[in-house]
């Protein structure tokens, strides 16, 4: 066992971890405490988190791992509420602009959708960056502010503060430096002990598989469902996963301004039916685990209920649910160049497109653009004749269309053959 304060003993840990050797509880709640405070440096962290890169956690280093980061900050009580509270997070695709229309949707059928969310980096967008382009909505909330809006209005989609899980907002800066992402341990951590201290009594965990997401094969993917699911239950969060595939992008618009558009048209009933799919699927895994029974949330989206519930959530932070979205100065069409049905649209390379048309951010203070995005005039599936749009890009700058169209590149397979859809909810995961 270490003695906490010396910092020979980070040097300890780290070989410790290198050479395969167990950390104790006590160390971890000890580095994580001393490492947010300053005491441990971020090169000796990197060092470690690229020792559990290669070697992993353990069940026990990770729960004591994703307990040392709960505490690192405040935990939220939302035991007061008269609902149950239920909350959903992806890991991310292209496209995925489901919370916005779930968060009200599972709200019209009676639980409090608590849903604490970050900003895009890369190439998946953030929640919050698509409501901003709503003009006058506010993402940062106060506690208190929070907890009225769940019971005045049942749910809020805002920033989480700098108070929930501060060790995984020092961590995470780290580990997209140092190429430790893609550890599953430490991405199950981080994911976990912000839903975690958000506060929600159950969650549902959409993990996206395939070209477009974080997890490009199915095994990883159950891997970090399981971690995820086993650390919400011990923790006490009610907490089921779904599988759902990110080859191709959900819906038809990737981008901030344009992923709201078509969240109103899901709200106002109609939509494209994969967005519709997943939003249900996950629909009724949340009222399952919140207890609500008997509820229909496809009747909800038909009858204008849930849409009810956006435009008063839109309207208790600010935003003018009646204003129109703003709109692109520069269009430009990417045409099909041969015949044929479409095979292929890779999610990823729409995503960097996206990106580099200014609907992302490379680095965490840059600010995006409301109105960039790819609107796409065709999916898997459906013919094209030669010259027809596949995709349209939108910018502000049209000097990033040339950087967009590089990143298109093969990114379309239009093939003779007839084309056989595979299913978009891959797996279910309890344990
Ligand atoms: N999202 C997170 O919040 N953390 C990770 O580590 C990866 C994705």
């Amino acid at each position: 066992m270490t003695v906490a304060g010396d910092r020979r003993d980070v040097v300890e840990l780290i070989c410790a971890k290198r050479d395969r050797e167990p950390l104790g509880d006590e160390d971890i709640a000890w580095l994580l405490d001393a490492y947010v405070r300053g005491e441990v440096a971020d090169e000796q962290m990197s060092a470690l988190l690229m020792a559990i890169l290669l070697n992993g956690l353990s069940a026990r280093e990770l729960a004591a791992w994703t307990a040392a980061m709960i505490e690192s900050g405040e935990r939220l009580d939302l035991s007061g509420l008269s609902q149950p509270t239920v909350d959903k997070h992806s890991t991310g695709g292209v496209g995925d602009k489901v919370s916005l229309i779930l968060a009200p949707l599972v709200a019209a059928c009676g639980a409090a959708v608590p849903q604490l969310s970050g900003r895009g980096l890369g190439h998946t967008g953030g929640t919050l960056d698509k409501l901003e382009s709503i003009p006058g909505w506010r993402a940062t909330l106060s506690n208190k502010e929070i907890l009225d809006q769940l019971e005045s209005v049942g749910c809020v989609i805002c920033a989480a503060g700098s108070q929930l899980a501060p060790a995984d907002r020092k961590l995470y800066a780290l580990r997209d430096v140092t190429g430790t992402v893609e550890s599953i341990p430490l991405i199950a951590a981080s994911i976990m002990s912000k839903k975690i201290a958000e506060g929600t009594s159950g969650l549902v965990l959409d993990v996206k598989v395939g070209a477009g997401a974080f997890m490009k094969d199915l095994e990883r993917a159950r891997e970090l469902a399981s971690t995820m699911v086993r650390l919400g239950r011990d923790h006490g969060v009610r907490t089921v996963a779904v599988l759902t595939a990110m080859d191709v992008p959900l819906g038809l618009a990737a981008g901030n301004a344009l992923e709201v558009a078509e969240s109103l048209d899901v709200l106002s009933g109609k939509g494209p039916p994969d967005v519709v799919e997943v939003t249900l699927a996950l629909a009724s895994e949340m009222l399952e685990l919140a207890g609500i029974e008997g509820a229909d949330p496809a009747a909800r989206l038909a009858d204008g209920s849930a849409m009810r519930v956006y435009r008063d959530m839109i309207a208790a932070q600010g935003g003018d649910p009646d204003a129109p979205m703003p709109r692109a100065s520069f269009v430009h069409a990417v045409t099909a160049e041969r015949a044929g049905v479409i095979h292929r649209l890779d999610a990823l390379d729409v995503g960097i497109a996206a990106w580099r048309l200014g609907a992302g951010r490379a680095h965490k203070e840059d600010p995006v653009s409301a109105t960039a995005g790819v609107l796409l005039r065709a999916k898997p599936g459906d013919a094209v004749a030669v010259g027809q749009p596949i995709l349209e890009l939108h910018t502000e700058d049209d000097s990033s269309i040339p950087r967009a169209l590089a990143a298109l590149d093969g990114a379309i397979q239009v093939r003779d053959e007839p084309y056989a859809a595979t299913p978009l909810v891959l797996d279910r995961v309890l344990e």
